[in-house]
């Protein structure tokens, strides 16, 4: 960055040899994982700072992703918050979202591993899609694990996937869910280690996963600084508010300024029907110290170790976890946590619909409520994250718009 800022060397955010942000991240991985998970960890550096790896990535990116995608200056959401409101608009990628940043990223490094079947697990499917969509671009063979139950209730982006050519198989033990579909997608690749690659959809995993997930999604913010520089003649924003649900698209908005003690980091958790409903995913308030899908962090879990089933309106946000990196900024104090329910998020999605004209996902609808519980100046720039559309989200939208 040209304008560092004060901040010493040691107070510097970021992962270690080992995986590590401060206490949480590392490595924690079967045996049988090992020779997959090292082979990655020695080569992902290396290969992503290539030059033709970035040429092909960053073309990718402006000509079949869309990038970049605008910074959106929302004036009627502006005057009723109080502060100069920023929209980045990751909903304007295609496939909808944010994650297609990543798979991009992953399938060309996959390619250069000489890797040629492709593995996801998917929890609302939007992952899955967008997996299916870069082995299609790719002529890969893709294989998406999908929870049994969530194949039911997300059936749209099953038939994506299937269109897109991917196999579906769904995850028939435990609750039928993500963690049961991660626990299917690891089986496989612990079996299949020569010729397969395994794309984790968000910054969460044993390493070098977040810290390589958040270096594709990092475009994010690397973009926002131009945008910035350009729309208000200065690089930085006062406030950058995001969603978490492993935490990828936040990470992104985040990275380039992770290090710059002006910039205040909203973190933003679904609380469901309330934090002390027993139905929520709030993971920084309610989670502890422990370990899952291979990494040390804060995750909801009950006195004996059993992973807490999390639940919110919004499929993405539904992880009983959050990424190393998330945990490490929310428990040093550098991000602020914020947790929305879901009448908050439904309220607010609804009001940016009828401002902006734009309807966000139901994920970043949670992180436009958290605009209404902090408090800003009025010349303070704030970006939020609108990490995805919310098409997919129209009938959960019409069905609780009754109960609002
Ligand atoms: C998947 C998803 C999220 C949550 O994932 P993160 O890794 O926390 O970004 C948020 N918003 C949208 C639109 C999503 O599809």
């Amino acid at each position: 960055m040209n304008n560092t800022t004060a901040t010493p060397l040691s107070a510097t955010i970021a992962v270690d040899e080992l995986g590590y942000y401060g206490e949480f991240g590392g490595a924690y991985i079967p045996e049988m994982l090992y020779p997959n998970v090292e082979t990655l960890r020695r080569q992902y550096l290396g290969l992503i700072k290539e030059s033709g790896f970035q040429d092909e990535f960053r073309r990718l990116l402006r000509d079949y992703v869309g990038r970049p995608s605008p910074l959106y200056f929302a004036p009627r959401l502006s005057a009723h918050i109080g502060a100069q409101v920023y929209l980045k608009r990751e909903d304007l990628n295609h496939t909808g979202a944010h994650k297609i940043n990543n798979t991009i990223g992953q399938i060309l490094l996959a390619r250069r591993l000489a890797k040629t079947r492709i593995i996801a697990e998917t929890g609302a499917g939007q992952h899955g899609v967008a997996t299916a969509t870069v082995c299609a671009l790719m002529g890969l063979q893709c294989i998406v694990y999908m929870g049994a139950v969530d194949m039911e209730r997300q059936a749209p982006n099953v038939a994506r996937m299937k269109m897109l050519g991917a196999e579906v198989r769904p995850a028939l033990s435990g609750s039928q869910t993500l963690k049961d579909a991660t626990n299917e997608a690891i089986r496989d690749w612990i079996n299949n280690p020569e010729d397969t690659h395994y794309i984790i959809g968000s910054v969460v995993g044993p390493h070098p996963y977040p810290d390589m997930v958040a270096r594709f999604q990092s475009v994010i913010s690397e973009e926002m600084k131009s945008q910035l520089q350009e729309q208000t003649d200065r690089h930085y924003p006062d406030a950058i508010v995001a969603c978490v649900g492993g935490g990828s698209n936040a990470a992104g908005a985040y990275y380039h300024y992770l290090n710059d003690r002006r910039v205040r980091l909203i973190a933003v958790e679904a609380a469901g029907h309330g934090v002390d409903s027993g139905e929520s995913a709030a993971t920084s308030i309610l989670g502890s110290r422990g370990i899952i899908h291979g990494s040390r962090t804060l995750l909801m879990q009950t006195p004996d170790g059993q992973i807490v089933e999390p639940y919110s309106i919004s499929a993405g946000l539904d992880y009983p976890g959050i990424g190393p990196l998330h945990a490490h900024l929310i428990s040093s104090g550098r991000a602020e946590a914020v947790s929305i329910t879901d009448e908050e998020a439904l309220k607010a999605g609804f009001f940016l619909a009828q401002t902006e004209g734009i309807i966000p996902a139901l994920e970043t609808a949670h992180a436009l409520a958290a605009l209404d519980r902090l408090s800003f100046s009025a010349d303070d720039v704030v970006v939020v994250c609108l990490s995805g559309r919310g098409d997919k989200d129209l009938d959960t939208y019409i069905g609780g718009m009754k109960d609002c």
